[in-house]
């Protein structure tokens, strides 16, 4: 038998492991014995699965040892043999058609901030997945739990990005952006100018969850009139239990009730300023609870599914929010993650 890509099937464990929410130090395993066995020339590895030697490597265990050792005898690893068989069902037919008309994400995280993983691995996994885009958010300064990127900083990361762009494969493009934190006073946490340079502008409130419905009526109002922000982000804040133990960021098992706060108001105001309502599909999230989702489609609201992805295998997360989103008879159009790349920055510059 050919030996298979002993790197390629480590990798594809950890995604599969993250998907699944799984706890991260189990991920990491993997992750950090792909990085070594790829450092590794092709004899050297031969060589050390043949002497039994692969878990004497820094960053290898005896697990990813045989892995390792299983996939160079062109057998699929029984571990990745095990997850796959497990895999979660298919989607009813609305959400897959929902899910297929989907071409990227509007929010995603890397370790410039609080994710997991470099801007170059979320992009691979993307575009892996079939995207032709994503936006990537990372935190806004105030956010310093979370690593908050600085102007300085996020200036940085547009020219990494730019130059990362140039190297991707055809067909993927990262577009600009941030998840930028809604002040008390509803004003964004950036400066205006890099807040106009970017493609787009994911807003989200952050604290004081628990304020007074007037004021938070009125923070999330002033927000959606900023002529930057394009796209409100996990509406409520509110988090749910979900099962698997998830990242240290976004422990689950901690609950959260919604925000309170005038709904209609604040989606008139996202209809009236042509503001995207997101529909945050991680597992904790689920935001905006579906009654309310149902309003926002009453009140002709737009939409964006998003996965609010911190790790490679959470941009498999669609799916969850698609669910929902057919659930409310969402309709495609209004989704602007189902436009292309062009149409979607036209609209974010069409409001500045
Ligand atoms: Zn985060
Ligand atoms: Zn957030």
């Amino acid at each position: 038998m050919a030996s298979r890509d002993p790197v390629a099937d480590l990798r594809r464990i950890a995604f599969l492991l993250e998907r699944a929410n799984e706890a991260t130090y189990r991920v990491k395993a993997f992750r950090s014995a792909a990085a070594a066995v790829a450092k590794l020339p092709a004899e050297e590895l031969a060589e050390r699965a043949e002497a039994g030697t692969l878990a004497k490597l820094p960053g290898v265990g005896e697990v990813t040892a045989r892995c390792v050792t299983e996939s160079l005898t062109g057998e699929e690893p029984v571990y990745l043999r095990r997850i796959t068989a497990t895999e979660g069902t298919d989607l009813p037919a609305a959400a897959q058609a929902l899910r297929s008309a989907l071409r990227g994400d509007c929010h995603v995280h890397s370790d410039w901030s609080d994710g997991g993983s470099p801007i170059e691995e979320m992009a691979l996994a993307a575009a892996d997945l079939g995207h032709e885009y994503f936006v990537l958010t990372d935190h806004s300064p105030r956010l310093t739990v979370a690593h908050g990127l600085t102007a300085d900083r996020l200036r940085r990361q547009l020219d990494h990005v730019a130059k990362l762009n140039e190297a991707l494969p055809e067909g993927f493009r990262i577009l600009t952006g941030i998840e930028v934190d809604i002040l008390d006073d509803g004003s964004l946490d950036q400066e205006d100018e890099l807040l106009a340079r970017l493609d787009v502008v994911v807003g989200s409130v952050h604290n004081k969850l628990r304020d007074e419905p007037a004021r938070m009526t009125r923070r999330m109002v002033n927000a959606l009139a900023n002529p930057h922000l394009d796209i409100l982000g996990h509406m409520t804040g509110r988090k749910v239990s979900a099962k698997g133990e998830g990242d240290a960021a976004h422990r689950t098992g901690r609950t959260r009730p919604p925000s309170t706060f005038d709904l209609e108001k604040v989606l008139a105001a996202a209809v009236e300023h042509g503001k995207a309502i997101e529909i945050n599909s991680r597992p904790d999230r689920l935001d905006p609870p579906k009654r309310m989702l149902t309003v926002a489609v009453e009140a002709g609201c737009l939409f964006s599914i998003d996965t609010d992805a911190h790790a490679p295998g959470q941009l498999d997360w669609l799916g969850y929010g698609c669910e929902r989103a057919a659930l409310c008879d969402v309709p495609p159009d209004r989704v602007v993650n189902t436009w292309t790349a062009d149409r979607l920055v036209e609209w974010t510059r069409s409001h500045a």
